[in-house]
């Protein structure tokens, strides 16, 4: 099989992982299995990269089998290409290519198996040690997914933990499409244990082994998060940031820098919106760079200096002299409080909207555009992500229909220029009026608004892009002032109403682009230094005494 010649690492790369594999103590077989014919692209990827990591590393050995083989029958080993780690010891496994985002499952996993350490929680080990029966983990995924790794990287950590009773696989879609569409797969990370779905996205670790255990099919989740843990940690800090989006990140670079300890609490993975943006073209000093590939280099920047907890969701936050955030893993206590919870995807709030909901009714093109291939999708909305999704579609190989309530689009024009390069149709002055199919859409309503006509557009996707409601939910619970959008009230200083309480990035409204985000994030920053050493609703008071004084004098 023909290999393409290139440096599929490159030398940065090979540097960290040459330093991060010097920890390892055992040696990891890696066994790739390949049948010439069966996404032959991937295959030789695959066979590429895992000769490239097993150069960096005399630990790491390679053997590269034909899937028709004995070895294949013998792990039981029957789509190309795939990769089983360290198959002597444990039960994990790559269906598909550990490229793209799982790029990091598959590093994090090497260091884990070497080191035989499954780095899970004292909570979840404790967990885990009670289980008596076999569980098999299947984590379907796709290269673009930023939150499928998280997934991933739970899913091996129980396999390592418990051997004799858990098998893991990380299944990429985009290679084994017929078995995505055999479950139906709406979204990625999708997650089924012993063959029933029971999880839809990136679960934090605890929830993801008691979903291990209990094998309960997949429900929507609202208020049960909100369960006390058993026990409570406390951990105290100067400054704590809700949300690892841009915003939250540069304040807490600004934060630390200027001295004063910092706790970033993100719900699921760093880069919040912008992760899953494909290209921003809009980042000074960066002609074009994938959004995820931006938020990764502010993340790791970001911790340099602060403590950063993913896929810790807070569920309670309170003000007094001491801030109090609670995660289900422990209270948080500080002196500050900065607010960068981001905004959440508007919701069209029509017929079969909730209902198809990761059944062909999407929010994230990056995350679930590769399904799409070949199918008739509309995109609803006529700003800048509608049309950036719109493209980023087409340029999977997707029919798009644009469908948009006015008679022009909002987005900028050089996005509106590009997708009419696309020749594919925009429907101006129209609204999705209903989603409709029996098992996953088949079709939408559209409704003519002039006239009032309506018709059915027969599609299989339709990607929701219309704009974003701010998560601002908890500081409505303690009492900061949003407006009438719901958007947190800041002053210029990004000052809530509230002492010691600052907000910024999107859930402040305005507009809401990355570099304003990071801006108002080293501003709030700033401001907290400030009140902390020298509070100025003290200096308010002051005044305010002395204005009284000189009134009464
Ligand atoms: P947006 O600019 O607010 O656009 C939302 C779009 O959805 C508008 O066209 C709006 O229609 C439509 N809409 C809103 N509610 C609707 C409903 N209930 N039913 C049907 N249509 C509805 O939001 P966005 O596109 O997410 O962009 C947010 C910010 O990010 C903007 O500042 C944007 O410039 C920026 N952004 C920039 C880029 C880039 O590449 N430069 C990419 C993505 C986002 P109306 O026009 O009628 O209001």
């Amino acid at each position: 099989m023909a290999e393409p010649e290139m440096d599929i690492l490159g030398e940065d790369t090979r540097k960290v992982l040459r330093e991060a594999f010097e920890s390892f103590k055992d040696d990891v077989l890696l066994e790739v299995f390949v049948a010439e014919g069966k996404n032959d692209e991937f295959n030789a990827i695959t066979v590429q990269l895992m000769k490239a990591i097993a150069e960096l590393s005399p630990k790491i050995k390679v053997s590269v089998n034909d899937l028709k083989g004995d070895k294949a029958q013998k792990h039981g080993v029957t789509r190309s290409p795939s990769v089983l780690i360290a198959p002597d010891k444990f039960n994990i496994r790559f269906t598909g290519a550990p490229v793209g985002e799982e790029g990091i499952s598959f590093i994090q996993t090497l260091i884990r198996v070497s080191l035989g350490e499954s780095t899970l929680t004292p909570a979840s080990k404790a967990k885990l040690a009670k289980l008596g029966e076999k569980r098999h983990i299947q984590v379907f995924v796709s290269p673009t997914c930023p939150f499928c790794p998280g997934e991933v990287i739970n899913a091996f950590k129980a396999a390592i933990e418990r051997p004799d009773l858990v098998s893991a696989e990380a299944v990429e879609a985009t290679e084994n499409l017929d078995l995505a569409r055999q479950i139906g797969l709406g979204g990625v990370p999708h997650t089924i244990v012993n063959g029933v779905t029971v999880s839809k996205g990136l679960q934090p670790e605890e929830r993801f082994i008691d979903d291990l255990i209990s094998v309960k099919p997949f429900v929507e989740r609202t208020e049960e998060v909100r369960a006390r843990p058993e026990k409570e940690d406390v951990q105290e800090t100067d400054v704590l940031v809700i949300g690892g989006g841009p915003a939250g990140l540069t304040a807490a670079i600004y934060l630390e820098r200027s001295g004063l300890k910092t706790v970033v609490l993100e719900k699921s993975v760093l880069g919040g919106q912008v992760t899953v943006t494909p290209v921003v073209e809009n980042w000074p000093g960066q002609k074009s760079i994938p959004g995820a590939r931006l938020m990764e280099l502010l993340g790791s920047q970001a911790r340099d200096y602060a403590e950063i907890r993913e896929n810790e969701p807070v569920l309670e936050l309170k003000v007094g002299r001491r801030m109090e955030a609670r995660t289900p893993r422990r209270r948080y206590l500080s002196r500050a409080l900065v607010l960068t919870m981001g905004a959440g995807h508007r919701k069209l709030n029509v017929a079969g909207e909730d209902r198809f909901a990761g059944r062909g009714v999407a929010y994230c093109a990056t995350c679930d555009g590769f399904l799409y291939k070949d199918r008739q999708v509309i995109v609803a909305g006529g700003g800048s992500s509608a049309l950036t999704d719109a493209l980023y579609l087409h340029s999977l190989g997707a029919f798009v229909t644009i469908v948009h309530r006015k008679d022009s689009l909002r987005a900028e024009k050089r996005l509106q220029d590009m997708f009419a390069r696309t020749g594919r149709p925009v429907v101006l002055n129209s609204v999705v009026e209903e989603i409709m199919g029996k098992e996953k859409v088949e079709s939408v309503r559209i409704k003519d608004l002039p006239t009032g006509n309506t018709r059915i557009l027969p599609v299989e996707g339709v990607f929701v892009a219309i704009g974003e409601d701010p998560a601002s939910e908890l500081a409505r619970d303690i009492g900061v002032k949003l407006d009438e959008q719901k958007f947190i009230i800041v002053d210029r200083n990004m000052r809530t109403n509230i002492p010691r309480v600052y907000a910024a990035g999107d859930i402040t409204g305005g507009v809401r682009q990355i570099v304003t985000a990071t801006g108002s994030g080293a501003v709030a920053a700033v401001s907290a230094f400030e009140d902390l050493g020298d509070p100025y609703w003290k200096k308010d008071a002051a005044r305010a005494d002395r204005e009284k004084a000189s009134d009464q004098g």
